[in-house]
């Protein structure tokens, strides 16, 4: 013991205790006495010791009671006990119950003995030594127990939300109506929910890291998947199915949307497809585009085969007619007349509304679409009494355009024209254009419109007010359908209108749209 030790010695025997004194202090170590079991304790509880050296007879206590009360809440102390003659047996009980070492008196007192109470108290420090680093090591060990089990617990919930969060959305994929799969930046599947994979034909599971080429998918959504994946913007396609037809009719359409798809730190992760089935809805569609056409032809024929009568008892090819049978027909020509405008700007009109405007666009000579136009409104203009004028180019003007429709606007704008001018007025129009575009204006000296209902004219069912307007018969969708024309020949309409002065409409189409 090479260090300085601080030793307390619990010994009644005075003896014994001078002895230990006298020998320890000379070796360099500190030592207290306490005579008794009490006073022993008391020291040990105020102050720190390396070793106590307790007496197992003591007057007011046993060596053991003193040895049990510190073991209590000390494992550092090495504590070895100091038996009497022949009380070997409580020495080793004393063992038991955490004492380090047991020594004899008459060893100690022995000069003889010296070298072997030594060597009993190194030994008992050494053992004290590794019991306290024992000790140290497994309240470590179970202190790093308990943070490993609290590490697993918080795995444990991490996990548990995790296989929830899934659960949740494996639920929501199942539940969905669309048929829905994720691919990665390979191609292959790491996400389907049932429907997609009964589509496919594979199990949900048999699915999972395959590319889709292999589980037979339909070669645009192949494809797709592929444009998708390498400029990450969105595909939008219809495919009779998810799987390859091999051109076999299903009967069926889906609508598919593809989605690239990032991990929240923005790196593509894949491609997100889902397919939509619109079947029923293309059905839909296609039942009530027959429906319109149906009413079209049953609204539209009656009318034009009277207009066609009353056009013959006009011109007395059945016979000729007194001055009142000749006021009746002019009367019924201009009823039919205007209820043949009303049906076909109603149809024309619920047509745009449903989507079906389709454009039959071919190579037109605009002048003569014009030209037509003209000499429809002509007698509507001769009735107000109003010049017409029109500066056309001299040649033919060709454009890709639908011929019919156009002329429609034409017609639209001039009539127009001459409804909102005071009878006695001019009404100009104009053909120009250059390689890419066609522009048609028409002018008049009318009415005009105020700068506030501008913006109006172009919306449905706006007739706009005033106490002119009113007295003017139209269904206020002339314009509405005219816009919806211009439109989609990629054109553009604009209105310039001066109220008391007249207006100039201009549509600019481009010549040679796609
Ligand atoms: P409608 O003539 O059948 O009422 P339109 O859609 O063709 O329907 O025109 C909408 C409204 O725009 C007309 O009611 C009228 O008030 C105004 N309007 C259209 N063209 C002219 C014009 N050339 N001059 C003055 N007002 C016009």
């Amino acid at each position: 013991m090479e260090e300085h030790l601080r030793i307390l010695v619990i010994d009644d025997s005075m003896t014994v205790s001078r002895y230990l004194k006298h020998l320890l202090s000379r070796m360099g170590h500190e030592v207290i006495l306490a005579g008794d079991g009490n006073t022993g304790l008391q020291r040990w509880q105020t102050e720190r010791f390396d070793l106590i050296l307790l007496d197992l007879m003591l007057p007011d206590l046993s060596g053991l009671d003193v040895l049990q009360r510190i073991r209590a809440t000390d494992q550092e102390t090495c504590v070895v006990m100091v038996t009497g003659h022949g009380d070997v047996a409580t020495a080793i009980e004393a063992v038991r119950q955490g004492a380090d070492n047991y020594v004899e008196k008459s060893q100690i007192t022995l000069g003889s003995g010296l070298d072997e109470f030594l060597h009993v108290i190194y030994r008992a420090m050494e053992i004290r030594e590794a019991q306290v680093s024992r000790l140290r090591l497994e309240q470590e060990i179970r202190q790093k127990n308990q943070e490993l089990e609290a590490t697993v617990r918080e795995l444990q919930r991490t996990q548990q939300a995790l296989v929830e969060e899934r659960n949740k959305l494996q639920q929501i994929l199942f539940s969905l109506s669309e048929l829905v799969l994720v691919v990665d930046r390979e191609g292959r599947v790491i996400l389907i929910n049932p429907l997609a994979a009964e589509d496919l034909g594979v199990a949900q599971d048999a699915a999972i890291d395959r590319p889709l080429r292999d589980l037979g998918a339909h070669p645009d959504v192949v494809q797709a998947v592929q444009w998708v994946l390498s400029t990450g913007e969105v595909a939008r396609l219809e495919v009779p199915s998810l799987r390859q037809t091999n051109g076999a009719e299903t009967g069926q359409l889906f609508s598919a949307l593809l989605n690239p798809v990032y991990t929240h730190n923005g790196e593509p992760l894949g491609v997100a497809v889902v397919l939509r089935d619109v079947t029923r809805e293309r059905e839909l569609e296609q039942m009530k585009a027959d429906f319109y056409s149906m009413i079209t032809h049953d609204l539209r024929s009656p009318a034009t085969a009277i207009t066609g009568f009353v056009e013959l008892l006009a011109e007395e090819a059945v016979g000729p007619l007194n001055d009142a049978q000749k006021e009746i027909v002019a009367i019924l020509r201009r009823s039919i007349d205007k209820q043949l405008r009303l049906i076909n700007d109603f149809l024309d009109y619920s047509a745009i509304d449903a989507g079906f405007l389709k454009l039959e666009k071919q190579e037109t000579d605009v002048r003569n679409v014009v030209e037509e136009a003209l000499r429809e409104i002509q007698p509507l203009a001769d009735q107000k009494r109003h010049t017409v004028s029109a500066k056309l180019p001299d040649g033919p003007f060709l454009a890709y355009v639908d011929g019919e429709r156009l002329n429609q606007v034409v017609v639209n704008l001039l009539t127009n024209a001459v409804k909102y001018t005071p009878d006695g007025g001019h009404i100009e129009v104009r053909l120009t254009g250059d390689d890419g575009t066609v522009r048609i204006e028409v002018s008049d000296i009318g009415i005009g419109i105020s700068e506030q209902q501008l913006p109006l004219l172009f919306s449905k069912y706006k007739r706009l007010p005033g106490e002119t307007g009113r007295k003017i018969q139209g269904t206020g969708l002339g314009l509405l359908i005219v816009k919806e024309i211009v439109t989609a020949h990629g054109g553009e309409i604009t209105v310039e209108s001066t109220p008391g002065q007249g207006s100039t409409f201009r549509v600019v189409l481009p010549r040679y749209g796609s």
